[in-house]
């Protein structure tokens, strides 16, 4: 990994390096941001560049060579622990983090950074959904923490801010990472061979929200085929609303009775649908669209009037969706938010402007 393959986060590369420069990086860091948008990679880069044999420690560099990076590469290094939460639980396990029951303090995390480096001259922890630890987990982590020896760097990874005792905040440096650019996640999607084609990435990184990981979640296959219905229904004249009520409802229900998993699939349809009135005011705005099939340019055509009765009304439409996403961040029924949106959309698209 060089810093050319770090997206978006050249400030932050920035400040790590002058930190290393002048011998004064932290004992311990924490990268709070949104999911998917590099704290990790930023994290083992940074580990990778202090465990580099080749290059000197006050610099933001590594070789790519010596018999240190190429365990980075291949996730053996000894001196580098890393914990996060399993996909399949809310909470980080205690035992990563002080051992399991019959080893408890011998073994796990804070047990591991106690002990000498084994070939580098330190060691480094990253501890990545540093916001999903227990009361008990945070408190053990504390402990460690201050302790504070030479020869280790704990970096602290979190989401949730907020979730973070402020005991452990306090004694961390913050670092704050933001989203990425749509052309980052983008690209990135590419690079990686997540997304078949350009046109494809550029869709799904304007819906991502800066993230890599919302990105790829969208690059679900029923996700897609899900889009491609909705928004076909969306840029219809006449709009019809009962055929758009029964497909998102249908969608939704197919979820399963899961109530948080049938919000969450609400939420991408109405996201989906924005993401398809905001092309289409662009496109009535002269600009380009980025979509090359023709079906938004078609949609924005169908309105009688002039370009700005157009933007008007797409404007309406766009504020109308809106609503509907409060109202389901409310906990209202599912159903009839919809049901009422598809008669709201069917209203402005038919009213006289
Ligand atoms: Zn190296």
């Amino acid at each position: 990994m060089t810093t050319a393959q770090i997206r978006g986060h050249q400030s932050i590369l920035e400040m790590l390096e002058r930190a290393l420069s002048r011998g004064r990086l932290p004992h311990a860091l924490l990268f709070a941001g949104p999911i998917g948008v590099g704290k990790n990679r930023v994290a083992r880069y940074l580990a990778q560049c202090l465990f580099c044999e080749q290059t000197p420690a006050d610099q933001l560099s590594c070789c790519h060579e010596c018999s240190s990076c190429k365990q980075m590469a291949a996730e053996t290094h000894p001196d580098l622990l890393s914990v996060e939460c399993p996909p399949d639980k809310a909470i980080l396990p205690l035992s990563l983090i002080i051992g399991s029951e019959d080893k408890r303090g011998r073994e796990g995390l804070c047990y591991e950074m106690s002990l000498r480096p084994m070939t580098g001259n330190r060691r480094i922890a990253i501890i990545d959904d540093a916001d999903k630890m227990n009361a008990e987990s945070a408190n053990a982590l504390l402990k460690t923490l201050e302790e504070p020896s030479a020869n280790y760097l704990m970096i602290l990874i979190a989401s949730e801010l907020d979730a973070i005792l402020p005991t452990i905040r306090s004694r961390c440096q913050l670092i704050r990472f933001a989203e990425l650019s749509a052309p980052d996640v983008s690209d990135l999607l590419l690079e990686h061979q997540l997304a078949e084609s350009p046109d494809q990435a550029q869709q799904v990184a304007r819906l991502s929200g800066g993230s890599l990981a919302v990105a790829t979640q969208l690059l679900d296959e029923n996700l897609q085929e899900l889009r491609h219905n909705i928004t076909r229904l969306l840029g219809q004249h006449p709009f019809r609303p009962q055929a758009f009520s029964q497909a998102v409802i249908k969608a939704v229900d197919d979820i399963g009775g899961n109530t948080a998993a049938q919000r969450k699939t609400t939420h991408w349809i109405l996201r989906f649908c924005a993401d398809f009135y905001h092309q289409a005011l662009q496109s009535a705005a002269g600009y380009q669209s980025e979509l090359n099939n023709g079906q938004i340019e078609k949609f924005v055509t169908g309105f009688p009037g002039s370009a700005e009765d157009r933007i008007e009304k797409l404007g309406s439409l766009l504020d109308r969706l809106l609503e509907t996403e409060e109202q389901i961040d409310r906990n209202a029924t599912i159903s009839l938010c919809i049901e009422c949106l598809s008669e709201d959309l069917r209203a402005i698209q038919k009213s006289a402007s």
